[in-house]
């Protein structure tokens, strides 16, 4: 099979491309456009593709033949319908007939790994435990939670993605992962042997919320856990800044009424408000469900406070928090909201979504398989 750069996800391009190309780049575009058609609407006939995607029946005929060719689409029997004529063949992605390895490094205790179908189901689920290893020795963990998942698979592994914590740039490369001890860690260099996309573990949950939770084009997605980041998603295009830190929210300091000490040195910090260990420690004291819900109401007003001006600027239509349920999915939220909607324009973003990601504690290994379709198939 002819693959396409493993950067492909990367690159800054739209997602689910919906029309046809211009004719001097259009084979590669075309080839993503019919399988992202099928991909999201399979058992369709060469007819209703090349409806759907505007390319003639030729350039459809000639792209199915070679995407069969290539395992990538199957012939699914013939429609059963009363039309005259020939009953037209039905066509689909070939679902069944790749696999894909997600790798969550984000947790601070255990490596997570699933084999996953292209419609993100996990089909096997791992977990090693991290023993505080660092550096290489956290790399071999990685290799080896790999070598096992990949024993498991059942069809050929498309390839294997990984959301890393920390500042991870366009090749793979982990900047900086302070936890992991990773510091200019060319991760997706390392680990060799089939196609590999290496990104920030926010990034990758949400594409995960994009290809697998329903998100809309223009996305947040805050994680909330050890510490706290976020994954942007603007008109479907996933969103990296200039050194490749787009999302890094935890850090920032919210209000100008100091707060308590960072770990980075500063006071105040959205991660001292909201970091789950912090929210615990001070749940921990708290005497009753009055206090426990003011606390997590004064977690989610900072949250709204540092939100609010990353929706104006970027006119988001979405907020999606993922983390421990139990505590963000309640007053928490509530609060955010209020102060978000207190401190925006209502005209633009009175309609604004805040809501939990439904893909719960997956939403890593599934970004980082949704990584591995948009790269090597063009597919989300
Ligand atoms: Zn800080």
């Amino acid at each position: 099979m002819t693959t396409p750069s493993p950067a492909g996800y990367a690159t800054g391009r739209i997602l689910r491309p919906s029309a046809k190309s211009l004719p001097e780049h259009s084979r590669s575009h075309n080839r993503a456009l019919v399988l992202q058609t099928l991909y999201r609407s399979g058992g369709i006939s060469r007819a209703d593709l090349a409806r759907a995607t505007g390319l003639t029946r030729v350039t459809i005929s000639d792209l199915v033949a070679q995407l069969i060719t290539e395992d990538l689409i199957v012939e699914l029997g013939q429609r059963e319908d009363a039309r005259p004529g020939k009953p037209a063949t039905l066509l689909d992605i070939n679902r069944t007939g790749f696999q894909i390895l997600g790798l969550d490094l984000s947790d601070h205790a255990v490596l997570r790994g699933g084999v996953l179908d292209l419609d993100g189901a996990i089909l096997e689920h791992r977990e090693t435990r991290l023993d505080n290893a660092t550096g290489q020795a956290a790399v071999d963990k990685v290799t080896a939670l790999a070598r096992e998942l990949i024993a498991t698979a059942t069809a050929p592994i498309l390839g294997i993605g990984v959301g890393s914590p920390g500042v991870v740039d366009l090749a793979g490369t982990v900047i900086s992962a302070p936890n992991l001890g990773f510091r200019d860690l060319p991760l997706q260099q390392q680990l060799t042997g089939l196609p590999v996309l290496v990104a920030n573990d926010a990034n990758a949950a949400v594409l995960a919320e994009h290809s697998f939770g329903g998100a809309l084009s223009d996305t947040m997605l805050v994680r909330i856990g050890l510490g706290v980041g976020a994954g942007l998603l603007l008109n479907a295009t996933p969103l990296f800044g200039s050194r490749f830190a787009a999302g890094e929210i935890g850090h920032v300091v919210v209000g100008t009424d100091g707060g308590a000490p960072c770990a980075c040195g500063k006071d105040g910090c959205l991660e001292t408000w909201l970091a789950i260990p912090r929210l615990e420690a001070g749940l921990a004291e708290a005497t009753d469900a009055a206090e426990r819900e003011s606390i997590l109401r004064k977690a989610g007003e900072r949250l709204g406070i540092a939100l609010a001006p990353v929706v104006g600027a970027l006119d988001l239509a979405e907020v999606v928090l993922s983390g421990p349920a139990d505590l963000l999915d309640g007053p928490l939220m509530e609060a955010a909201i209020d102060t978000l909607r207190n401190r925006t324009m209502a005209e633009f973003h009175g309609d604004l979504t805040v809501r939990m990601t439904a893909l719960g504690e997956d939403i890593v290994m599934r970004g980082a398989a949704a990584m591995v379709l948009s790269g090597q198939l063009g597919v989300s």
